[in-house]
C-alpha cells in the first residue's frame, strides 16, 4: 500500500467510525484530518512526514518530551512482567511504592493516595470522598459544593456539576446536582467590576458571604489553584489561593485541589498549591502524572478524612467506588520514571530560566492590536485575542478567530489548540530554549496574520 493510499484508508475509517471529543463532527468529516504516527522530544509527526513543535504538549500531558528513554524503558521492562492487575483485593509493587512517592511529593498533610484513571475520576472521587466524609463524622447537613464560575473540572457528572463554563455545562443542567458558585478571579474580566489590587480581592469576600450563610451545608470548596485552566488560562492574583485556604479553614469546609492541569511541574512548581504554600484535604491529580503516557489518576487525602472511612465491614464505612484500572502497573511505571526524571535532570531547576525566556518572548505579543490580554503562570499560556483592545470586545464566535490562528500555526509547523478566542501555550517542560523561541515567533505570525 502506497503512503497515500493508506493515508486514504485510515482517514476513511476515522470519517466513518470515529466520534471526536469536543468537536462537531458535520465539519469534521468535511476536513483533511491530521494524522499523527510519531511523536520524538518536542516535535510529533504526520503521516505524510511532516514533523510539527507539540505547543499543546498533546492536551497539556507531556512534560519531558514524546519518546523519553527512560520511560520508555520503564515501560518496557514493566511489559515483561506483568501489564496489569487489580487493586480490588490484591495490591502491586507500584502502585504502592508510587503511592509513597505521591505523598512525599504533595503539600504536608496529604497521606493517602486513591487511584482512577482520569481528570475527571480524580474529581469525582474528591467530591465524593468529601461528602462521605462528612456524612461519617455525624454532619448530615454537609452534602453541597462550592465551587467557581469559569471552573471546569471534567466532563462526568459530579465534575459537570461543580463547573462552570456555560458553553460546555449548560446543556447538561437538568442532570446535574446544584452546587455554590463564587465568582471567578478573572482580573480581565471581573465580574464585580473591580481593579486589582485596589479591590482587594472583593471575589473573596463574595466567596465569604456564600461561606457564612450556607457553611453548615457545603461539605467542600473545589478549586483549580493558580490557573483556570479550561476557562482560557484565567490567573488568580496573588494571596487568593491562600486566602481561599483560610476561608475554608474558619468555616470547617474541605479544600479540594484540582491539579489536574496545573500539576507535575506546569506553573513553574510541582504543584500550583506550592506557591502559596496552600495545603488542601483533598489533591486531584492527572495528565501529567505519567508524562503523557498512559492514563492514571490519583486522589490524595489527609489521614483525618481518611481515617472516617476506617470501621468493621458491616458498619458499611467503605469507600465504594473503584475503577477497574486503578493502579495499572504500566501507567504506574510510568509515573514512577517519570518522578525519577524529574530529580535526575533537575527539570523544575531548569525550568525557571525557560519561563523568564516564554515571559521576554510573549512581550511582543501582548503589544499586538488584537491581543487583550497575556496570561502567563510558569509554562501555561492563554493569549486572548479581543475585536477591540481598548473595550475588550471579543469576536464574534462564527469568527473562529482562535481557531483560524491555531490553523495557520498549523501550516507553518507548530500544533496548538485553542480555548475560544484564546491561545493556548503549553510546550512540553523538556522543550529547548531554540524551540521555544520558534513556537513563540510561529505563534505571533499566525495571530498577525489573522488578526491584520
Ligand atoms: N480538571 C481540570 C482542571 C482539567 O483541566 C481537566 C482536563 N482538562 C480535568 C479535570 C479532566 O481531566 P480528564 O480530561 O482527564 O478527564
Amino acid at each position: 500500500m502506497t503512503m497515500k493510499s493508506r493515508q486514504k484508508r485510515i482517514e476513511g475509517m476515522d470519517k466513518k467510525y470515529l466520534w471526536h471529543p469536543f468537536t462537531q463532527m458535520q465539519e469534521w468529516v468535511e476536513q483533511s484530518p491530521l494524522i499523527i504516527t510519531e511523536g520524538r522530544g518536542t516535535y510529533i509527526k504526520d503521516a505524510r512526514g511532516r514533523w510539527y513543535i507539540d505547543g499543546i504538549s498533546s492536551l497539556w500531558v507531556t512534560v519531558h518530551g514524546h519518546r523519553k528513554q527512560e520511560i520508555d524503558t520503564a515501560i518496557k521492562e514493566q511489559l515483561d512482567k506483568i501489564s496489569h492487575s487489580t487493586l480490588l483485593g490484591f495490591t502491586n509493587p507500584l502502585a504502592a511504592e508510587l503511592a509513597e512517592k505521591l505523598v512525599q511529593i504533595t503539600p504536608d498533610g496529604l497521606s493517602r493516595v486513591f487511584y482512577s484513571d482520569n481528570g475527571s475520576t480524580a474529581v469525582e472521587v474528591g467530591l465524593k470522598i468529601a461528602y462521605q466524609y462528612w456524612q461519617q463524622r455525624g454532619v448530615k447537613d454537609k452534602k453541597k459544593f462550592l465551587s467557581l464560575k469559569n471552573a471546569y473540572h471534567g466532563d462526568t457528572i459530579g465534575a459537570v456539576s461543580v463547573g462552570g463554563i456555560d458553553l460546555f455545562h449548560k446543556v447538561y443542567s437538568p442532570l446535574l446536582f446544584k452546587s455554590f458558585k463564587a465568582p471567578s478571579p478573572c482580573c480581565y474580566r471581573c465580574e464585580l467590576k473591580k481593579r486589582y489590587p485596589s479591590c482587594s480581592l472583593s471575589c473573596l469576600k463574595q466567596m465569604e458571604k456564600i461561606l457564612k450563610r450556607n457553611h453548615g451545608e457545603i461539605a467542600a470548596l473545589i478549586i483549580e489553584p493558580l490557573v483556570q485552566g479550561a476557562a482560557g488560562m484565567i490567573l488568580s492574583p496573588p494571596r487568593y489561593l491562600k486566602g481561599v485556604q483560610g476561608l475554608c479553614r474558619k468555616y470547617n469546609v474541605l479544600l479540594i485541589a484540582d491539579e489536574v492541569a496545573t500539576g507535575f511541574g506546569r506553573t513553574g512548581t510541582l504543584f500550583a498549591c506550592d506557591h502559596e504554600g496552600v495545603r488542601p484535604d483533598i489533591m486531584c491529580l492527572a495528565k501529567g502524572i505519567t508524562a503523557g503516557y498512559l492514563p492514571l489518576a490519583a486522589t490524595v487525602t489527609t489521614e483525618k478524612i481518611y481515617r472516617a472511612f476506617l470501621g468493621k465491614y458491616e458498619d458499611l464505612k467503605t469507600f465504594f467506588h473503584g475503577h477497574t484500572y486503578s493502579g495499572n502497573q504500566l501507567a504506574c511505571a510510568a509515573a514512577l520514571a517519570s518522578l525519577n526524571v524529574f530529580r535526575k535532570e533537575r527539570t523544575l531547576q531548569k525550568l525557571q530560566t525557560k519561563i523568564d525566556l516564554l515571559e521576554k518572548e510573549l512581550d511582543a505579543i501582548a503589544g499586538m492590536p488584537h491581543v487583550g490580554e497575556v496570561r502567563q503562570k510558569g509554562f501555561m499560556v492563554g493569549i486572548e485575542l479581543v475585536r477591540d483592545r481598548k473595550t475588550k470586545e471579543p469576536y464574534a464566535l462564527e469568527e473562529r478567530i482562535g481557531w483560524k490562528v491555531c490553523s495557520r500555526a498549523r501550516l507553518k509547523g507548530v500544533l496548538i489548540r485553542p480555548l475560544g478566542d484564546v491561545i493556548v501555550l503549553m510546550p512540553p517542560l523538556s522543550i529547548s530554549r531554540d524551540e521555544l523561541k520558534s513556537l513563540l515567533r510561529v505563534t505571533g505570525e499566525a495571530i498577525q496574520e489573522i488578526t491584520r
